[in-house]
């Protein structure tokens, strides 16, 4: 064993960079302030399908971990602190960033530019794209330009696709089969998605979720999980990394590490390094520009509801996160200045119009007899359209340290709202190609995809990381979280965190010593 790395998190970001140490022949501490909870057990399947229970409870955020518990409104029920973190229950859309993504500044003046470029994470993506799984159709319009098709086949559409797809064409619109980390086909010994779409728990490992890797890693000797065990500051003597300080039960040692590698998310990672204090970094970690913990972001959606008149074929979509179709057509250079958003869509029924089941589960549960539910199934029956629009960093919008609590502060930038106003035009004559009567809008709500905080600069001035994801001026320690993004992009952001954390692994294979200048030469991904 040459090196002895201490990874934080055990979500995606630091399963993958821990899988790629492993391959390089390195050991692995990694710490997971969360629980381990059972997955793809029949038992709590049926329990969450009867609605009475959250098999993910003993994960949630607790109020008293914030300053302003206000924000745990904007976060509770979001976040999964657990061995495996908050893929346990993501809905597993997998996009690329696109090209332009990465130039948002010298595009548009606004935001920031990615000190890195779509260029140099291709060929990552493609690694990510297997390690998640993801079916896609290498075909479609709306994709960045890429090597190959995906490594599984797209899901096909379904029924009730069709009346969104001739609404796009009717307005010149391009769609696309929806990325999926989902199993069009059993793989690398996983399951095939039977498409039950229980999403929030899949009962048979149908789609990727990070616990998966992890069982892979616990099979290395060089590899230990620590669950229940926080990372409470990283120690460095003399401006040289020594450990990190865990906490477990009553006890906080030092565990001993030749490099670190913070994978706690955009919150925790910013959490993190704002603790680790000492008298060459009084602010904390990567702080020198007073940047971390700044800019945070998120997607913001809206949710518009239609009317249509009647559905002879029985149309279903079973699961409301398992949308098939959508568009990037609004998600292009064009839309850049204004703000960029993507475009999904769903069918939905009288007796579930905000909620997350069908009308047969709904039905069923309810109790209601099968003339009722078909009854129901022929309409006047709902489409739902949902778009996600890109945001700007605000400096404001950040995450601090109040009193010894973690304070969270996220202001929506303006221009999202002048996004989604242009996005409510584009719906209305959407539904009206759809052949629906429009009836309500809700207002715009946030996502679950947090980014900022940790802003990746080929410059300590500013941000936090550089392009290597080694903390500016701070040897042996990295950053891999979506924290580390400069801008959001009008779609999720988890594929490409993959992408970033397999270009980290290759770098840290290829480095003699953790903090090293990286000869991309040397590694062939
Ligand atoms: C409901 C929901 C749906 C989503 N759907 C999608 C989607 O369809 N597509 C998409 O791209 N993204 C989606 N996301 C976002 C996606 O889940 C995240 O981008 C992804 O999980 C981030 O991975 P991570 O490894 O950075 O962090 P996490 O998964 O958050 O894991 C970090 C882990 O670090 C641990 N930790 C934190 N602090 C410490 C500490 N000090 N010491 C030790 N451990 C610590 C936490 O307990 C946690 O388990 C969704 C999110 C939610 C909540
Ligand atoms: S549709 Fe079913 S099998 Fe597929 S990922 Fe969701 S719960 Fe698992």
């Amino acid at each position: 064993v040459s090196r002895r790395w201490v990874v934080v998190g055990s979500g995606v970001a630091g399963g993958i960079v821990a899988s790629e140490l492993l391959a390089g022949g390195d050991e692995v501490v990694m710490l997971e302030s969360g629980p381990a909870v059972p997955m793809r057990d029949r038992r709590v399947w049926y329990d969450v399908l009867m609605g009475a229970r959250d098999p993910y409870a003993a994960g949630r955020l607790p109020d008293e971990v914030l300053a302003n518990p206000e924000a745990g409104d904007y976060l509770r029920g979001k976040l999964l602190r657990l061995r495996g973190g908050s893929t346990l229950h993501w809905d597993g859309w997998a996009f690329r960033f696109r090209e332009e993504d990465f130039r948002l500044r010298s595009l548009t003046g606004r935001g920031a530019d990615w000190p890195i470029t779509y260029e140099d994470l291709e060929p990552f993506y493609a690694r990510a794209e297997h390690t998640l799984r993801v079916a896609g159709d290498h075909r479609d319009p709306g994709h960045p330009r890429r090597e190959g098709p995906f490594p599984l086949p797209a899901f096909p559409y379904q029924q009730c696709d069709e009346r969104f797809l001739d609404g796009l064409a009717a307005l010149g619109a391009h769609a696309q089969h929806t990325c999926l980390s989902r199993n069009t086909q059993p793989i690398d010994g996983h399951a095939r998605c039977e498409t039950i779409g229980t999403c929030l728990y899949c009962p048979i490992g149908g789609r990727f979720t990070a616990d998966l890797l992890l069982d892979e890693l616990e099979r290395s000797p060089l590899f230990r999980l620590e669950t229940q065990a926080r990372a409470v500051r990283i120690a460095l003597a003399g401006g040289r990394l020594v450990g990190v300080q865990r906490a477990r039960g009553d006890t906080t040692e030092l565990l001993a590490a030749d490099g670190v590698v913070v994978c706690a998310g955009a919150l925790f990672s910013a959490e993190l390094l704002l603790r680790s204090t000492d008298a060459l970094h009084p602010g904390g970690l990567g702080n020198r520009s007073g940047h971390l913990g700044r800019y945070l972001m998120n997607h913001t959606g809206l949710l518009g509801i239609a009317a249509q008149a009647s559905n002879p074929r029985r149309e279903t979509n079973e699961a409301y996160t398992f949308q098939t179709a959508m568009s990037r057509a609004f998600d292009d250079p064009a839309h850049q200045a204004g703000g960029k958003f993507q475009l999904q869509q769903d069918l939905r029924y009288a007796s579930d119009l905000d909620g997350r089941l069908g009308p047969l589960a709904r039905g069923v549960l309810d109790g209601r007899s099968a003339g009722e539910i078909a009854r129901e199934l022929e309409g006047p029956v709902f489409r739902a359209l949902l778009p996600m629009t890109e945001e700007l960093p605000l400096p404001e919008s950040r995450v601090s340290l109040q009193d010894g609590k973690l304070r969270v502060e996220h202001r929506r930038d303006p221009r999202v709202l002048d996004a989604l106003e242009r996005a409510r035009v584009v719906c209305d004559e959407l539904f009206d190609a759809m052949g629906c009567q429009r009836i309500q809008w809700m207002d715009p709500s946030p996502y679950a995809h947090l980014m900022g905080t940790l802003r990746m600069s080929a410059h300590p001035d500013d941000g936090v990381v550089d392009p290597d994801l080694q903390v500016h001026d701070v040897p042996g320690v990295y950053v891999c979280s979506s924290g580390v993004y400069p801008s959001t992009a009008a779609v999720q952001p988890t594929l490409t965190l993959a992408a970033l954390a397999h270009r980290l692994g290759a770098h840290l294979r290829s480095s003699p010593s953790p903090g090293a200048p990286w000869n991309p030469d040397a590694d062939d991904p």
